[in-house]
């Protein structure tokens, strides 16, 4: 459905307008994905524990977040405080040894220093893309193995692609732990797009293939359909959820810009295997190799928002 929307307050009003689609793949019995697109915020969440647990869990994320719907703008606090919930919620609810957690990837209108910004979050490897000018830049760095082989230099973007690990994340939500989740602040200028996506549309598409729909698409649902359209053209391996949000601000925002702090990653044992029994799962420790990677420290800085002034 596409819709538009507004998120105003004093400083003047964001108009958003987006689209969404999902689909629980070609190989999948289950779409463990969920979404939620209602101003101010904008997520994917992609479950994994299997039938009863992966789609429980990324549908409790949506309920949480989904609390947020219809303010006028979300606040880092107000989001935190959706993965905390999320978080205690999927503990509370999955008993006697079930298993199951979600990745959330997102975008969050937000005030800050009298102009309006995209407040990007992400937990997992679900992503958040902008498209500006013509240019598709991905925002949010996933959470996964391949990820820190990729910042330490271990591995080219091309042997990424095919790693054996490439499935393995390295937080998500549900593990036990409390959540960390990585933010970007992002001026909400117009004419800037949000592509936000599961790894089931990324995993089918190139960059390449993802720009040249958002730059050709003119309506965020039509975009949001023809990107899940291609993932399942090319095989549909996953379940595939991506969410589309154009943006006009009338509000100039301000040349700034404001990392906020990033935690450093907790690499504990919380690591899911995808596509085994159709599902994404807990990875026991035993199946891990004799000498599994070295976790590093993120090299990967949140992306430098800063926009050159005009
Ligand atoms: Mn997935």
């Amino acid at each position: 459905m596409c819709a538009g929307g507004f998120s105003g307050g004093d400083g003047g009003a964001v108009r958003t307008s987006w689209g969404s689609a999902t689909d629980r793949g070609r190989v999948r019995e289950v779409n463990e994905d969920a979404l939620l697109a209602y101003p101010p915020v904008f997520l994917v969440a992609d479950g994994m524990g299997g039938h009863d647990a992966g789609d429980l869990a990324s549908r409790i994320a949506v309920e949480e977040f989904a609390q947020l719907a219809g303010q006028s703008s979300a606040s880092s606090d107000d989001v935190h405080a959706c993965f905390a919930r999320t978080s205690s919620r999927i503990r509370t609810e999955f008993t006697r040894g079930r298993q199951g957690g979600t990745t959330v990837a997102g975008a969050a209108v937000t005030a800050h220093d009298g102009g309006w910004y995209w407040l990007v979050f992400n937990v997992g490897d679900s992503r958040v893309y902008r498209c500006s000018e013509g240019a598709l830049e991905q925002v949010s760095v996933d959470h996964s193995v391949v990820q820190e082989l990729l910042d330490s230099g271990e591995l080219t973007p091309d042997a990424a692609r095919r790693h054996p690990e490439r499935h393995v994340l390295t937080r998500a939500l549900g593990t036990g732990e409390p959540p960390e989740p990585d933010y970007w602040l992002l001026p909400a200028g117009a004419d800037d797009r949000l592509l936000i996506c599961t790894d089931g549309l990324t995993r089918e598409l190139s960059d390449t293939e993802i720009a040249d729909v958002l730059a050709s698409v003119d309506d965020p649902q039509e975009a949001s359909a023809l990107l899940v359209q291609h993932a399942l053209e090319r095989g549909g391996r996953d379940n595939v959820s991506a969410v589309v949000v154009d943006v006009a601000t009338t509000v100039t925002p301000e040349p700034t810009h404001t990392t906020l702090p990033r935690t450093a990653p907790d690499l504990g044992p919380h690591l899911w295997d995808e596509m085994l029994n159709g599902a994404t799962v807990p990875r026991h420790a035993a199946a891990l190799q004799d000498d599994p990677p070295t976790p590093v420290p993120p090299a990967s800085s949140p992306v430098d928002a800063q926009e050159d002034p005009a």
